[in-house]
Formats: C-alpha cells, structure tokens, sequence
C-alpha cells in the first residue's frame, strides 16, 4: 500500500499525523486520530457513519449500543476471575505439560459454562521439558583462588542437554552475527556468548517491539549460527528489558541437518558481566543442562461458539494462545489474551445479545514453540476458511490499550470509525494499518484472505516480564483487562454485525512465534 493511497481514500477532512516505524521487514502508519483539531471531526464522521448503518432494521450498530458494550466490559470481573484460574490455580502452560492439558480442560469448561457451544481441535504438540540448568563462571582474571561466580541462566525452548558432567569452555563474546563470522576461526570449541543489550529506550518511546527483535533474533538464530562454526555451547543475553537479574527464555531454531548445541539464556547483567571479563582476558564458564524433548504428545485448540443469529455459517474469530513459557505462569503471554477472548462472550451472554454472525471464541495451543495449533485450525476447517470473516487475537501482553491494529485494506480503514467513536472514552484512538498479521496464531488465516485484529497496547513493560519468571498475575492491572476486554467486545460486535470487509490478497503462510 501506498501513503498516497491511504491519504485519498481515509478520513479526508480530519487532520493526519503519519509516523513510520521501520521495523523488521514492516512499515507501519500510525493514525493518531486523538489529535485535538482533528478529534470534533473526526467524532462527527463517526456519527455520520453509524447513522449511517442505522438504515438497517435495528440499532445494533449504533454509537449508544456499541458503548453499551464498552461498558459492561468495564463492569465486570469475568476476565480476571478466570485469569487467576489459569495462572495461579493451573500455573506455567508449556505444549506437551500437564498443566498445558489442565488448562485445555479448565477454558472449555468455563466457555460451556458461558453457555457456548464448545469444539476441540486436536494438535500434535512438542514435549520439550526444561529440567535443571547452572553455569558459573570457574576462570577469569584476577579471580580469587577457589571462588567461582553464578551465573543467572535458563534453557531456551528446543535447546538439548549437556553432557551429564556439563561442559567447560572458553567462552567468545561477540555483539553481532558480523562479529562471529569475523572470529569464525575461533569459535570450535568454545561457548559462543551473544552480548547484545535489549534497548529500553527504543520501549520507552513506543518501539518495544522493534527492540525485542533486535535481541531475540540473536536467540532465534544465534545458537545455530555458532553451531555450525563448532560452538559447543551458546549463550545469549535476555531479549527483555528489566533491570531484575532474570534470564528470559523462548524459542530458538534449528534447521533440518543442524548439529544442536546446549543454549540457553542469560541474565543482561551477567552477560555484561562476562563481556567486561572477556576484554581482560580468557573467562572460562561451566555449563549443565538437562533440558530434552520427549515424545509430540496430542493436545488441543478449544474452540466456542456463540452462533450467528442471521449468518451463523460466517465466522468472526476472537482469540489468544492457551500455551505459555514455563518459567513464570503466562499471566500476560497470555493468558490475558484467552480471558480477554473469554470475557467478549461473557459480555455478550450477559447483555443477551446475538450477533447476526458466529463469533468463535479461540484458545490456541502451542504458540511459543511451534505454532501447531494455528496450523491445525486451518487444515482441519480448511472448507469453512472462506466463510470466516474477520480475526482477532490479543497476545502483547497487559498494558494499557491505546487503539486497534488492523491487517486489512486500507479503503476498509473509515469503516471502523463508530467503534473509534464508542471507544474513545477509554483512550483508544490510535488506529494502525498493518501489512502483515498482527498475531501469529491468526498469520495461517490471513495467508488464506481473512482480516486480522489486534488489541494495540501501551507494551513499553511488557518486555519486562515476557518470557522471564515475572510473568505473573500480580503484574497484570485489572483496569487494564477491563479495557481490553471492552475494546475487543466492541470491535467483535462490530465485526459479527457490519458489512462485511474486503479479504485480503492470499499469500504464503506466515510462520511466527514469541
Ligand atoms: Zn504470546
């Protein structure tokens, strides 16, 4: 798409701000439809267009009906009540865990008892389990005879064990991948360390994201990289931000052939620790790890339906990913998305509303290490995919939501101006037009032309805890759910009532994860 495009075709009269944040291989445009000039206008547009939709034979589409919804979602403690289900009673919801299962069991029952008409959909998942992880430094200069220095550690997803007396190496600090292929001829042998710092001032001012994947591509990527040149082992430091000691964990790839090499993440500040070491001289580190992958073990997608009272064949998806990382218990990555899911329909159950289509509410399963899940809805409903209309899915986290992010076509964009209108009382006015899904759960379903949503959060903290071992319910503010559960209950009515929106170009899927 094109400014040009979206400047002739979007809120002609209202004054536009645009600001690109390049990121990798994405442009985004912030609409920041709060501006005090534009704002009188831009709310008589939204009146307009909801009056607009008035023609119709009832008022479900209606400012006053879509603030109805605003403020049940604001009145009600639904979503937090089974978040502390899910994160303090089940606890950490790694594929192939107990727990994962437990929690399978746990949100369809709770979505049936919501009176919901409740599916599953069968994931192989991988087993991969954590098991013990320790590393201390046991050489470095100027090191006191016997003393030997702790380092703060955790296995990354998929990474396999040490040997069963560990492994001491020498370790090689490099800041980049340049850097390793500038000392390729040192690395044999060695514990790669990638020390590059998470940037909390890129977070602070709005790019969060942006700053997570400058880090975790070295965590992504990384230990295969320094595999292949004969590391024995890789270390990286946290792709977070924080200033807690914590490593944070999450997925790292091999590719098919890749001899895998123990990996694992470091607290920031003892990587920096070992890279001011390293200018000193040799530091050699100890390393054990038990860390394996068992058996794919069968789990499940839930699935619940509030069915369409007009269109119940078409389908309107709002989600979040059940599975979480194992060091904390996933309140915000992302049990928060399921609830907040979960608390759409419990609004609509409680207000007695049903919309002309069905909105699906979605746990999936294995987002962190693998993605099975979004890849088994698509093949198992492949016939269905053309009816589904639109999708949503709230996975960054609990902050406070700002606006809405839209993977749709950018003449869609006025439409959405009512729920803009309804919803701008709880501060939500920035819309972002996106050119790629903005979940990855719901990335196989826009490959196949349906429209993606996002819940567009204040995530300048959330980085913070993702991932680490401070993913915990005490960091989630209730207001904050509150909001976002509102923002995605408007937006689903909207999206399970209005007309229906342009699908977008079919493209190959797209392979994610957090
Ligand atoms: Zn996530």
């Amino acid at each position: 798409m094109t400014q040009a495009r979206f400047a002739a075709s979007l809120f002609r009269s209202v004054t536009r701000r645009f600001t690109a944040d390049v990121e990798t291989r994405k442009l985004r445009l912030y609409y920041c439809l709060s501006d005090s000039q534009a704002m009188p206008r831009y709310l008589l547009i939204g009146v307009l267009i909801a009056l607009s939709f008035n023609v119709r034979a009832d008022d479900s589409l209606s400012v006053a009906n879509l603030a109805r919804i605003r403020d049940a979602a604001m009145h009600s403690d639904y979503a937090y009540k089974e978040l502390a289900i899910l994160t303090d009673q089940i606890g950490p919801r790694l594929s192939g865990s107990i727990q994962a299962q437990a929690a399978v069991k746990q949100t369809a029952a709770a979505l049936k008892q919501l009176g919901l008409n409740v599916g599953l959909v069968p994931v192989s998942v991988p087993h991969w389990v954590r098991g013990y992880a320790h590393a201390a430094l046991v050489d470095y200069p100027g090191r006191p005879s016997g003393v030997l220095q702790r380092l703060a550690i955790a296995a990354l997803g998929n990474s396999p064990a040490t040997p069963k007396n560990g492994i001491t190496a020498a370790v090689l600090v490099v800041h980049d991948f340049d850097e390793l292929q500038l000392h390729a001829a040192q690395v044999r042998g060695r514990i790669v360390l990638f020390d590059a710092p998470f940037d909390q001032n890129l977070a602070d001012n709005g790019y969060a994201n942006t700053a997570y994947l400058q880090v975790a591509q070295y965590r992504f990527n990384g230990p295969a990289q320094a595999a292949r040149l004969g590391a024995v082992a890789a270390l990286v430091s946290a792709a977070g931000g924080g200033d807690d000691h914590l490593p944070h964990t999450g997925m790292t790839v091999w590719t098919h052939g890749d001899h895998r090499i123990p990996a694992a993440s470091l607290a920031q500040a003892d990587a920096a620790l070992i890279d001011r070491l390293a200018q000193r001289g040799p530091v050699r580190l100890h390393l054990v790890m038990t860390s394996h992958r068992l058996p794919n073990v069968q789990s499940h997608d839930v699935l619940a339906d509030l069915r369409g009272s007009s269109e119940p064949d078409q389908v309107v998806i709002v989600s979040g990913h059940l599975d979480s990382w194992d060091l904390a218990t996933g309140a915000q990555d992302d049990a928060v998305g399921v609830v907040a899911a979960m608390g759409v329909a419990a609004v609509f159950k409680q207000l007695n509303l049903h919309p002309r289509r069905t909105l699906r509410v979605v746990a999936w399963m294995n987002e962190e290490n693998g993605l099975s899940g979004a890849h088994a809805y698509v093949q198992d409903l492949a016939a269905s995919l053309p009816d589904h209309v639109a999708a949503i899915e709230s996975d960054n986290g609990s902050g406070r939501p700002l606006g809405i992010a839209a993977d749709i076509l950018p003449q869609d964009a006025y439409s959405l101006a009512s729920v803009f209108t309804a919803l701008h009382p709880l501060g939500v006015s920035v819309f972002t037009q996106l050119d790629q899904s903005p979940g990855a759960d719901i990335a196989p379903l826009a490959a196949v032309g349906v429209p993606g949503f996002a819940p567009l959060v204040d995530t300048r903290h959330y980085f913070d805890v993702h991932h680490s071992a401070a993913d915990t319910l005490d960091q989630v503010d209730p207001e904050n759910l509150r909001r976002q559960v509102a923002v995605m209950a408007v937006l689903s009515w909207w999206l399970a009532n209005a007309d229906i929106l342009t699908r977008l170009p079919q493209s190959a899927a797209e392979a994610g994860g957090d």
